[in-house]
């Protein structure tokens, strides 16, 4: 029973932080058109502070490690990051764009219990178009290599649906059986925080703009009959989980573009992300969630003072009844249920 993290979830005051998303590098092999990261960010995270950190989110009871980016899989010592929390049996997932995976996805056989590739197209024209480098081909076949030689228990594909892709749903169903992975998961485009690399003022690279991303009146419409015509089409991929959402869950994805364009109200969010987790950026940065603003940097105070500041502990407290703005217009939320969090399911 983990009852540090039962009491997180009924509280403000973090006992624990059973999962982390670490982006190890902001350096990125892909040009998506959504997002700015390129180089990445002098000053990144070193091996040493990395070990130092493990050790911190080790004492303060980490469960389960989220690596993001960027992209993982550029950064040279990886594998011995992933080792330091080997050694501490922390389950790691992987988030990755999927470029490198056909070439490293043996050297990392038995290190993930997921490995979640990004996909923005159900064809090589689509998705190298949004992603801004022909990667499509090879994507394909690092999920194909990642699944003969059994690289993780679990392998994904996620798709953000906005504007340009949206049509391609039934197609990215179709994709996810032939390539024989275990789910698919479908979010909306977030249009207006700079998460996900989303920085407009960046000079790293340049970001589509909101119109370009969002549906508009006849796209929102046109996207709950494609949702609705799928949900009849592939009842049986619904319920076998292959696609992770219900069908009423993949609904919001058109109701938030509607509230977008104020044809809707946002879908009700229900959300506990800063109590059970945090993420820190390559340069030490925390986070309450992807999209809220920095607390604190792990360089500068340890993370067992920066766990419970004051500002988070506000944040959590507003967060507690989705408060911030960008709360109820969250595309990617994380709701750990008190029961959950006791039974140590993270
Ligand atoms: S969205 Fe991901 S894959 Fe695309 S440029 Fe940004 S970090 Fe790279
Ligand atoms: S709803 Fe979204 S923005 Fe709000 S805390 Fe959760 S993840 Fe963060």
């Amino acid at each position: 029973m983990n009852y540090k993290a039962f009491f997180n979830t009924v509280s403000t005051k973090a006992h624990s932080m059973p999962v982390v998303i670490l982006y190890v590098t902001e350096g990125c092999n892909l040009k998506c058109l959504s997002c700015s990261y390129r180089l990445p960010m002098p000053g990144e995270l070193t091996f040493d502070e990395i070990k130092q950190l493990a050790q911190q989110l080790s004492s303060f009871g980490l469960k389960h490690i989220v690596y993001s980016g960027g992209e993982p899989l550029l950064r040279r010592d990886f594998r011995d990051i992933c080792n330091l929390f080997t050694v501490l049996k922390v389950k790691q997932t992987l988030l990755t764009n999927g470029l490198l995976l056909a070439k490293r996805a043996e050297e990392f056989k038995g290190v993930f219990s997921e490995i979640i590739v990004s996909l923005d197209g159900a064809d090589a024209e689509t998705h190298n178009r949004l992603r801004g480098v022909n990667s499509f081909d090879l994507i394909l076949e690092g999920i194909a290599k990642a699944r003969s030689i059994n690289a993780a228990p679990q392998i994904s594909i996620r798709t953000v649906l906005q504007k340009q892709n949206f049509r391609q749903l039934p197609g990215l169903i179709e994709l996810a059986k032939q390539t024989v992975v275990n789910r698919i998961s479908f979010l909306a485009a977030d249009v207006s925080s700079e998460a996900y690399g989303r920085d407009n003022n960046s000079t790293r690279g340049a970001v589509a703009s909101e119109s370009s991303m969002a549906l508009n009146k006849n796209e929102v419409l046109e996207l709950k009959d494609i949702i609705y015509r799928a949900s009849v089409k592939y009842k049986n991929e619904f319920e076998s989980g292959l696609i992770s959402e219900s069908p009423e869950k993949l609904q919001h994805i058109a109701y938030y573009y509607a509230a977008l364009i104020g044809k809707d109200t946002f879908p009700k969010n229900f959300c506990n992300a800063p109590m059970v987790s945090t993420v820190i950026t390559s340069t030490g940065d925390i986070h309450p969630c992807f999209f809220l603003p920095k607390y604190g940097n792990i360089r500068e105070n340890s993370f067992k003072e920066l766990i419970n500041s004051e500002s988070i502990i506000n944040t959590r407290s507003r967060v507690k009844v989705m408060e911030p703005d960008r709360c109820r217009k969250c595309v990617c939320t994380l709701f750990v249920s008190p029961r959950t969090a006791l039974v140590d399911k993270f």
